[in-house]
C-alpha cells in the first residue's frame, strides 16, 4: 500500500517533498502554484532541479499535482474557457518541469448548456491546452466531483466520457475522491456499495486507469452533493468504510492520498497513520 497526503509548497516548491518525507509519505500531492489565483510564476530551472533531486533522494512515487481550482475547461463562456486553457497549459508545463507523474483536474462546470456539450468542450480544451507539449510520463487524471451545482464529473459515466474522449491524443486516467463519491450518493461506505463502484469503474473506465484515490471522509451526508472533507474515520463514512477500501484486493496497487483538514498541528500525520493502521490491524 502506498499512502500520502496533500502537502504544502509554502516557502519553496521543494518544501512539499521535505514535508512529505517528514510525515512518512510514500507518495504525495501538491499544488504547483497558488490554487485560487490566475497569476502563477513558472518555477526556475534551479527550483525544478532541487525539487527533482529531493524527490529522487526520498523515492516518493507517484508525485501528483492538483490543478488550480479556478480552471473551468468546460465553460460555455469563451473568455473563461480561453483563460482556463492557458492556465491549464501552464499547469502542464510546471508538472513536466517538476517531473510529476500525474496532473489532477476537475472537469469543470456545465452552466448554461447541456452536460454533453460541456463534456465535449472539456475534451477539446484538454487537447488544446496540451497541443505540442511532449507529455512523456505525465498522465492527466480527471477527478470525480461531489455533484455540487452544475459541476461535471460527479457521475462515473461523465468521467469515463471525458477520459475516453481525450485519450486519442493524451494519456488520461481517473482520480477517485471517496468523499465526493459519498456526497454524490455512491454508497462507497458499505460493503455492497464499494463492490458496486469498483465494478462500475472497471466497466466504464477500466481499473488499470484508476491511478490515484483521494482518501477523504465526509462531513456532509450521503447524497448531499456538498463537498466537505473530514478526518479518516471521523466523518459520515466511518472507520469501517476505510478499512474495507484500503484492504480491497482490487485497490492494492492504487496510491491513496489524504486531502483531509488540518484542524490541529499533526492532523496530516494522524490521518496517514490511521490509513496504515486500517490496512494492517
Ligand atoms: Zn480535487
Ligand atoms: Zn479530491
Amino acid at each position: 500500500m502506498r499512502v500520502g497526503v496533500h502537502t504544502s509548497i509554502a516557502g519553496a516548491l521543494e518544501n512539499a517533498v521535505h514535508h512529505a518525507k517528514r510525515l512518512g509519505c510514500d507518495t504525495f500531492q501538491m499544488f504547483s502554484a497558488n490554487p485560487r489565483g490566475w497569476r502563477a510564476l513558472q518555477p526556475t530551472a534551479e527550483e525544478c532541479q532541487r525539487f527533482r533531486a529531493a524527490r529522487e533522494r526520498y523515492g516518493h512515487r507517484p508525485v501528483a499535482i492538483h490543478a488550480n481550482y479556478l480552471i473551468n475547461l468546460a465553460s460555455g463562456e469563451r473568455a473563461l474557457r480561453e483563460r482556463s486553457i492557458a492556465a491549464f497549459r501552464r499547469e502542464l508545463q510546471r508538472a513536466l518541469a517538476l517531473g510529476a507523474d500525474y496532473l489532477i483536474v476537475h472537469p469543470g462546470s456545465a452552466k448554461d448548456s447541456t452536460r454533453s456539450q460541456a463534456i465535449q468542450r472539456c475534451i477539446g480544451a484538454l487537447k488544446r491546452a496540451a497541443r505540442g507539449l511532449p507529455l512523456d510520463g505525465l498522465t492527466i487524471l480527471i477527478e470525480n466531483t461531489a455533484g455540487q451545482g452544475s459541476a461535471l464529473g460527479s457521475l462515473l459515466e461523465e468521467l469515463a466520457a471525458i477520459i475516453a474522449g481525450a485519450s486519442d491524443e493524451l494519456s488520461t486516467g481517473a482520480c477517485l475522491d471517496t468523499a465526493h463519491c459519498f456526497a454524490m450518493g455512491y454508497a462507497i461506505h458499505t460493503d455492497e456499495g464499494l463492490e458496486d463502484i469498483i465494478y462500475k469503474l472497471d466497466a466504464l473506465i477500466g481499473l488499470e486507469r484508476l491511478h490515484v484515490i483521494h482518501a477523504n471522509d465526509s462531513k456532509a451526508p450521503l447524497g448531499s452533493r456538498v463537498d466537505r472533507h473530514q478526518h479518516i474515520g471521523r466523518g459520515q463514512m466511518g472507520k469501517e468504510a476505510f478499512r474495507r477500501i484500503v484492504r480491497h484486493p482490487k485497490l492494492q496497487d492504487v496510491p491513496f492520498i489524504c486531502e483531509t483538514p488540518i484542524d490541529r498541528p499533526g492532523d496530516d500525520k494522524r490521518n496517514l497513520q490511521m490509513m496504515r493502521r486500517l490496512a494492517l490491524d
